[in-house]
């Protein structure tokens, strides 16, 4: 009986680790998102800013350009002045020089201000680049890790259930009844050890005949209070 309490002990060490595995499909690509949601937002930001760099420096040219046009026109209608004959022809020239000045001026005002936004893309660009940089190197061997081991998932749980299948076969069918039928109403360690004179699932007192018979090991004891097949481990 005791090969048979040291067989389903090892069951248990074999469903323990599938059920280790079964939770790794979870948390694994759940740590892979958070890793890589850090440099995805920075990636993200690092876009913004060269889309708006471009953005900008295609502005301020197109604006630059307008204003040498407009600075053409300025000195066409100051020629002009020189020519005049009426105080009609006078008042229009006058204002269409004011209002040349005008958009002139607004348009430089723009590409200032615009210059001012190609200064901070550039810098947040480099910024940006330097922190990625860091984070890929620091965050690489993580990834690599939890991606392989990711990877690998599938065929190690199909190696454990290729162990729990040959070694089921071994096992007492009344004893592996036993086993599964705890483990499932228990969800978790059908067979536990004692542990200071009590039962390890759920620390229920033993009465010292009992750990005796336990210690014996010729059939399988269950505990009163919780149904767990208890064993003896040589600590007690
Ligand atoms: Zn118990």
């Amino acid at each position: 009986m005791k090969e048979v309490l040291n067989a389903l002990l090892d069951l248990q060490d074999i469903d323990e680790q599938l059920g280790e595995l079964e939770r790794s499909k979870v948390y694994l690509p759940e740590m892979i998102e958070n890793i890589t949601k850090e440099m995805k937002t920075l990636e993200e930001k690092l876009q913004e800013n060269k889309e708006k760099l471009v953005e900008s420096k295609k502005k301020q040219k197109q604006i630059e350009l307008d204003v040498e046009e407009d600075r053409l026109k300025l000195a066409k209608y100051q020629d002009q002045m020189k020519v005049i004959k009426t105080n009609k022809e006078y008042d229009a020239l006058v204002g269409e020089i004011d209002s040349k000045k005008q958009k002139i001026g607004d348009n430089e005002d723009e590409i200032l201000k615009l210059m001012g936004i190609i200064d901070e893309c550039n810098e947040n660009i480099s910024e940006l680049e330097l922190k990625l940089k860091e984070i890929r190197k620091t965050n690489k061997t993580h990834l690599d890790n939890l991606r392989n081991e990711l990877a690998s998932l599938e065929s190690k749980i199909a190696d454990k259930q290729e162990q729990r299948r040959g070694l089921t076969k071994t096992i007492d069918r009344k004893a592996l009844i036993l086993y599964e039928r705890i483990r499932k109403g228990k969800g978790g360690m059908a067979v536990v050890p004692l542990r200071k004179k009590a039962c390890g699932g759920c620390f229920k007192h033993i009465p010292p005949q009992m750990i005796q018979q336990i210690r014996r090991g010729d059939r399988i004891y269950t505990c009163d209070s919780c149904g767990r097949i208890l064993i003896w481990v040589n600590e007690e």
